[in-house]
């Protein structure tokens, strides 16, 4: 067996942060299939598969509606035109997500309101929620960053006092639960995006709706398909637009769907072991609200020595990533939304920017591989207290 005597000094793989190739070839079959299907009934655009997606989506979500779209963008794009924000208005988010949040709120019409971030599971503080409303405050945007659930129940309380909607941006969290309901399904709207990476992600870009709110379902509907009047073709009842999900991308979801609360649970064992193999590592784990079961899009953890660490890692082959290193509030783009009188400070977000890393994460990540990341974590840091010392 000389084969095996060789291994041992063999260079180690690479661990990527994430890994899509496993997934798909576990899955070709199913998906050849699922794309064959499409090919034969030539349903391109929405169709038959996308109409199925949405209802085992819907059923998934506990919410009697699902709406497919093009992207997760658009999701929350469609979602906050629907209940009616526009110029004059504020929504209220976190600067600590991805840009796609405060595009769309800007897409709308509407200025950026941004609180500060809980410094313990840095997702939206919601104490800070009722100093930011002002009389202008249209909507409130919890974001389920890295598939931690913000406590929504908790967001919607303090929203119905001031007469304002919840919509939730659930693009990392597709299956978490806040107070054992799934992420998006509290709010008056939820919103998908199916990116390729995310914990269910199509072949391509894909997002979506949720709501139990049928005639927000029915607007939403018309918007993302040319403003159609229900079935008729050339009639606009509305001024819509083109934001229409692909049959292909239909096809694709409903074979992953089946597959999300394993993937998931994976997701949870290999964050358990990180937990524990790095307990006694001087780092500081991101903490999940009590209220929530995550899905661990990313595992993020803080650290002073952040640069310094990612490149040790990067060097013995460990990819790491930050989620986000620029804050929104201090993106060019988004300063012109900002409100003038406030001068935006947000303390937590910009320490945490600092601070943050995100280890490789993906339901196919190997047990030994797990166990290879938090040994270097451990050591790299080890030998920088020795070489202070
Ligand atoms: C991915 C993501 C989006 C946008 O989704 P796209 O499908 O890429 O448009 C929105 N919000 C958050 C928090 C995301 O992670």
């Amino acid at each position: 067996m000389p084969m095996r005597q060789a291994q041992p000094s063999m260079p180690a793989m690479r661990v990527p942060l994430a890994d899509l190739r496993a997934q798909h070839q576990q899955l070709g079959r199913d998906l050849q299939e699922a794309i064959d299907r499409v090919f034969a009934a030539s349903d391109f655009i929405l169709g038959n598969e996308v109409r199925q997606f949405e209802e085992e989506y819907a059923a998934y979500c506990g919410t009697t509606e699902a709406i497919a779209c093009a992207n997760g963008t658009d999701a929350l794009e469609l979602a906050l035109w629907a209940i009616g924000v526009g110029p004059g208005d504020e929504v209220i988010t976190v600067a600590n997500t991805f840009a796609a949040t405060a595009e769309a709120i800007v897409r709308c019409g509407a200025t950026l309101r941004f609180v500060d971030v809980d410094p313990r599971t840095l997702l939206m503080d919601v104490n800070e929620l009722e100093t930011a409303i002002t009389p202008k405050t249209r909507a409130i945007v919890p974001v389920h960053l890295y598939g931690s659930c913000v406590d929504v129940a908790a967001v919607m309380a303090i929203a119905a006092r001031h007469g304002i909607d919840v919509i939730e941006d659930a693009a990392q969290a597709q299956g978490a639960t806040s107070r054992g309901k799934r992420a998006g399904a509290t709010g008056r709207a939820g919103c998908f995006s199916f990116y390729p990476g995310k914990n269910l992600g199509a072949c391509g870009d894909a997002g979506a709706v949720i709501t139990s709110d049928q005639e927000l379902a029915n607007r939403m509907r018309q918007m993302r398909d040319h403003g159609r009047a229900s079935g008729k073709k050339y009639e606009h009842a509305i001024v819509g637009r083109n934001s229409r999900m692909d049959g292909l991308q239909g096809a694709i979801l409903r074979v992953k769907l089946r597959h999300l609360d394993a993937w998931n649970a994976r997701r949870r064992e290999i964050a358990a072991t990180y937990r524990a193999l790095l307990r006694d590592v001087d780092i500081r784990i991101v903490a999940v609200p009590e209220s929530s079961e995550a899905v661990y899009h990313q595992f993020v953890m803080r650290t002073s020595d952040r640069d310094a660490l990612r490149q040790e890692l990067e060097a013995s082959g460990i990819q790491t990533g930050i989620h986000y290193p620029i804050p929104l509030h201090r993106q060019p783009a988004f300063t012109p939304y900002l409100p003038a009188s406030m001068g935006v400070s947000l303390q937590e977000t910009d320490a945490a920017a600092a601070e943050i890393v995100s280890l490789p994460m993906f339901p196919e990540l190997s047990d030994a591989d797990v166990r290879r990341v938090a040994t270097s974590i451990g050591d790299c840091l080890t030998n920088r207290a020795v070489a202070a010392a």
